[in-house]
């Protein structure tokens, strides 16, 4: 059972660290996960959606499970990381090991606490501190692709029909990554994902930028981070742009709810922030969830939109994708006017599909699996 994970990155002092303790304040204990390593450095956060409540009501159930994703506080990314500086190398690594990236630029301007780069102005800037991140993943990606390249050349000459198809993709990628390009603007088929996949390039992993900003900017946020969004959508349209006040959110945790109520009506904010996050996150990542209901537990997955119902099964149990036969299939929508699986059922509902099936948001499975 694998969680899909999330590493925050981003210059020093811009306030990851920040967002990680506010998404950590809300994070799932860690003893509800035995499986998983405590490691101070990784939150497990539950993506609030209300239909899973709703799932419970019609079918009680002992547990509720949530679906969670993981987010991993990366620090250590200082210019020149590509070359092993600094924690370069172990930064460089953990990347690699995580599905999508949150990338946190600052945007709130504080004499007291230091920009990344001792030469920069006091200013906060944006575009330039997001271009020395890209570049930094951008020439370790290049570096990876160099090396990929030579050997698959090599097999390639001597008539090995993937590695020349695999030379064929990276020639591609290499092209973007030469001119500063992230390698997720290069379209690739199905089949060339599944080989650049063990290469596990940085810049073709999902981005979500993070705005970080003081909380005196929120009411002109869309203003301050005009300019930077506009270079993201020339420069990166795959990516998204998030505006968010980590340290506010922080602060917010720590009182007590009805006096954060109050304290979010005076700011004029309906919305949690941290939930707003959490869910942008999850869709823009291209996260989509499905559900389960078994004896003990009606439960929420995540799953990457377009994944088929093995990819969907084997995040339950691996032994179900190897032994995928098929999946009985009702939508959550069906499922909740009919009311139950018997009359779901009766009404023809409820389909059976099979290895092929492209998983839909909001889907219930019940799975049929040889063991
Ligand atoms: P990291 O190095 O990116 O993890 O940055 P931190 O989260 O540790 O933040 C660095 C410093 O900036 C800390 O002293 C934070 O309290 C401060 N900080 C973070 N967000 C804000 C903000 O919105 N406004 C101000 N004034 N300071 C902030």
């Amino acid at each position: 059972m694998s969680r899909l994970s999330i590493g925050i990155v981003g210059l020093p002092n811009v306030g990851k660290s920040t967002l990680f303790q506010a998404l950590t304040a809300v994070a799932v204990p860690a003893e509800n996960y035995p499986f998983c390593t405590i490691d101070p450095n990784v939150g497990i956060v539950e993506v609030p959606d209300q239909r899973l409540h709703r799932l419970g009501d019609l079918a009680p159930r002992e547990r509720r499970v949530p679906t969670v994703i993981e987010f991993l506080d990366i620090a250590g990314l200082v210019e020149g990381a590509s070359r092993g500086e600094g924690l370069g190398n172990r930064f460089l690594s953990h990347v690699r090991d995580v599905d999508a990236i949150v990338h946190v630029v600052r945007f709130f301007e504080d004499p007291s606490v230091a920009r990344a780069d001792d030469q920069l102005e006091e200013e906060a800037d944006p575009l330039r501190d997001r271009e020395i991140v890209e570049t930094e993943l951008a020439l370790a990606d290049l570096e990876t692709v160099e090396h990929a390249l030579d050997k698959a050349d090599r097999k390639a000459r001597s008539g090995d029909r993937q590695a020349q198809a695999l030379e064929t993709v990276l020639r591609r990628v290499r092209g973007r990554l030469e001119v500063g390009q992230p390698a997720r603007r290069e379209s690739v088929d199905g089949q060339e994902t599944r080989l650049l996949r063990s290469l596990s390039l940085l810049t073709m992993k999902p981005v979500l930028y993070v705005a970080n900003l003081a909380e005196d900017q929120l009411a002109e946020e869309k203003r301050i981070t005009g300019a930077f969004r506009e270079m993201v959508r020339r420069d990166d349209p795959e990516a998204e742009t998030i505006e968010i006040a980590a340290r506010l959110e922080a602060d917010l945790l720590e009182l007590e709810p009805e006096e954060r109520a109050e304290f979010l009506e005076g700011l004029d904010l309906a919305e949690n922030g941290l939930a707003r996050f959490i869910q942008a996150g999850y869709r823009l990542l291209g996260l989509h969830t499905f559900f389960t209901i078994g004896e003990e537990e009606v439960r929420a997955w995540t799953v990457r939109i377009g994944a088929k119902a093995p990819e969907a099964a084997g995040r339950v149990h691996t032994d179900f994708e190897r032994g995928f036969i098929r999946a009985e299939t009702i939508h959550f929508a069906d499922f909740e006017r009919m009311g139950s699986m018997r009359e779901a059922r009766e009404q023809g509902l409820v389909r059976s599909e099979g290895k092929d099936y492209v998983v839909q948001d909001g889907d219930i499975l019940f799975f049929r699996a040889a063991g």
